[in-house]
C-alpha cells in the first residue's frame, strides 16, 4: 500500500553504526514526517488483533510506537525498560548480545494472570529482546496474543526465534 511504501523511503540506511560492517536502520526521519509517524502507527494497529488489554512496548523505541497504538485499541501500555529505572518490585529477564548481554525488567504487578498482550518494537532483529520480553510476560501468567513490529530485518533468524519460543502470531509492517 501507499502506506508501507512511505515507511519504507522514511527508514534510513545508516553503514557503520553502531560498529563498523553494522547497517543501522534509523527510524527518525519517519518519526519526524507527520504522515510518516501516522502511516506507522495505522499499519501496526492494522496488523493487530483487537481485544488486546495490554500493550507491552520495549525501552525506549517501543515506547514510540506501543502508546498510540494502545490508545488505538483501548489497552492500558506496560513498558519493559532497562534495570535501575522501574520503582516497584520488577521481575527481569537476561539475554546475550552480539557482544555483551542486556536485561529487561518489567513491574511484577503490572499484568494480572490471563491478559491478553501485545508486544510492540520498531525492529526485529536477532529475536533476542522481543524473546526476552515475552520470557517476563509468560513469568506473569500473560496470554500472549500477537507481535506486532514495524519493520523485520531478515536473514537474522528473528522470525524462527520467536515461533521457537511460542510466539506464531507475528507481523512486521514492512
Ligand atoms: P534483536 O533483539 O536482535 O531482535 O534487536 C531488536 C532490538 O534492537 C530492537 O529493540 C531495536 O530497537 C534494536 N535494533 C536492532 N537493530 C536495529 C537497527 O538496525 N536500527 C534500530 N534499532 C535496531
Amino acid at each position: 500500500t501507499g502506506n508501507r511504501g512511505l515507511i519504507a523511503e522514511l527508514i534510513r540506511d545508516v553503514p557503520d553504526f553502531p560498529k563498523p560492517g553494522i547497517v543501522f536502520k534509523d527510524i527518525t526521519p519517519l518519526l519526524a514526517r507527520p504522515s510518516g509517524l501516522a502511516a506507522a502507527v495505522t499499519e501496526l494497529v492494522a496488523d493487530s488483533p483487537r481485544d488486546i488489554d495490554l500493550v507491552v512496548g520495549m525501552e525506549a523505541r517501543g515506547f514510540i510506537f506501543g502508546a498510540p497504538i494502545a490508545l488505538a485499541l483501548g489497552a492500558g501500555f506496560v513498558p519493559v525498560r532497562k534495570p535501575g529505572k522501574l520503582p516497584g518490585e520488577t521481575v527481569s529477564e537476561t539475554f546475550a548480545l552480539e557482544y555483551g548481554s542486556e536485561t529487561l525488567s518489567v513491574h511484577a504487578d503490572a499484568i494480572a494472570p490471563g491478559s491478553r498482550v501485545l508486544i510492540v518494537d520498531d525492529i526485529l532483529a536477532t529475536g533476542g529482546t522481543i524473546a526476552a520480553t515475552a520470557k517476563l510476560l509468560n513469568s506473569l501468567g500473560a496470554d500472549l496474543v500477537h507481535v506486532a513490529v514495524l519493520l523485520e530485518i531478515a536473514g537474522l533468524g528473528g522470525r524462527e526465534r520467536l515461533a521457537e519460543q511460542g510466539l506464531a502470531d507475528f507481523s512486521a509492517v514492512i
